[in-house]
């Protein structure tokens, strides 16, 4: 059994105070919940003053970038020990608005996931096709080859401390969702490949979160899917009640 996974993504958005104020809300309504793993994803800067929000309580925290150095003449960045000094267990790596905007490639997505594993963070690894791969046929391939090049190179114990979100860029932030039919057979189609480069049991065990205008009127459907294990959330995970609607629609 694949435990769910529910991952909020905060993007560039909320002050230190404000990020406070969501997690502790967050924390006393989802306390008692143990089904669903739960993940806030803040900018670095509140990444500190969470974890000491989160501590002793079933939320964990994950960073939204890193770089592959740990340290070093590398002005703005911020490597794969310091986030981990600063509470984080997850790290978002790939993210499209990261490959789009700030020239992620699957090579560079294949270092930071090397530097995240060697200290320790899990990373969850996003894949997806853009609007016109989509209505050109092209997803599968395009899915294929960001899997097999970002995870280039790992071995089968490595594999099976990722996660993978299937986010397709059409869907992001759009309000557009893809049906969980569209969104079953590319996390089936994930899983085959993973299967191929690592090997079934790890393929069975690989939790792939779905993720694209996910919304608490959305969530049950799409975890109904055999092979959607959670989601990675961005906008809707920026008020508590719909996150916290999220995290509850995922049991
Ligand atoms: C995301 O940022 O990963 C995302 C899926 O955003 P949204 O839920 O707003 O579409």
């Amino acid at each position: 059994m694949r435990k769910p996974i529910i991952a909020g993504n905060w993007k560039l958005n909320k002050t230190i105070d404000a990020s406070i104020e969501l997690v502790t809300l967050l924390k006393r309504e989802l306390s008692d919940v143990d089904e669903v793993d739960i993940v806030v994803c803040p900018v670095f800067t509140s990444l500190s003053a969470i974890n000491d929000v989160i501590l002793e309580s079933n939320i964990d925290m994950g960073a939204q970038n890193l770089y592959w150095e740990d340290s070093g003449a590398f002005t703005g960045e911020v490597s794969a020990p310091l986030i981990k000094d600063a509470g984080c267990k997850y790290v978002i790596i790939g993210h499209s608005e990261r490959r789009q905007f700030f020239g992620e490639t699957n090579q560079t997505v294949n270092k930071k996931i090397k530097a995240a594993l060697a200290s320790g963070l899990l990373p969850i690894v996003c894949v997806g096709e853009v609007l016109e791969e989509r209505e050109t046929g092209k997803t599968f391939d395009v899915v294929k080859t960001q899997v097999t090049q970002s995870l280039a190179g790992f071995t089968p114990d490595e594999l099976s401390k990722f996660i993978i979100a299937y986010e397709p860029v059409w869907a992001i932030g759009t309000g557009k969702t893809a049906t969980p039919q569209q969104a079953q057979e590319v996390h089936k189609f994930i899983r085959g490949i993973i299967a191929e480069i690592g090997n079934d049991e790890i393929a069975a065990a690989l939790r792939i979160q779905y993720g694209g205008s996910v919304k608490p009127d959305n969530i049950k459907e799409l975890m109904s899917q055999e092979d959607i294990d959670g989601a990675l959330v961005g906008g809707a995970s920026l008020k508590p009640d719909s996150f916290i609607a999220l995290v509850k629609g995922a049991l």
